[in-house]
């Protein structure tokens, strides 16, 4: 049993409408995708989850090609 996030692999999408415009946001993948080690997004993650056993989120980032403004949503994984 593992847990994984059924955005990465494919098993689901995630539409998320933006909230200044109401255009659907296009996904980007999952943030860990966009960050080096050195960021401090990806550090503030990677602390998060190193922090106990309970790391079952996976971030993604979704943009808004009106607004050019991204949003990260919180995409709870799943056990299989
Ligand atoms: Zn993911
Ligand atoms: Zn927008």
């Amino acid at each position: 049993m593992e847990w994984v996030c059924p955005i990465c692999n494919g098993m689901a999408s995630y539409v998320v409408k933006c909230s200044e415009c109401g255009n659907q946001m296009e996904a980007r993948g999952a943030i860990q995708d966009y960050f080096d080690d050195y960021s401090p997004y990806l550090s503030q993650y990677i602390t998060k989850q190193n922090d106990g056993v309970d790391s079952k989120r996976c971030v993604h980032l979704f943009y808004c090609s009106n607004c050019r403004d991204d949003k990260r949503i919180t995409i709870n994984e799943i056990k299989m």
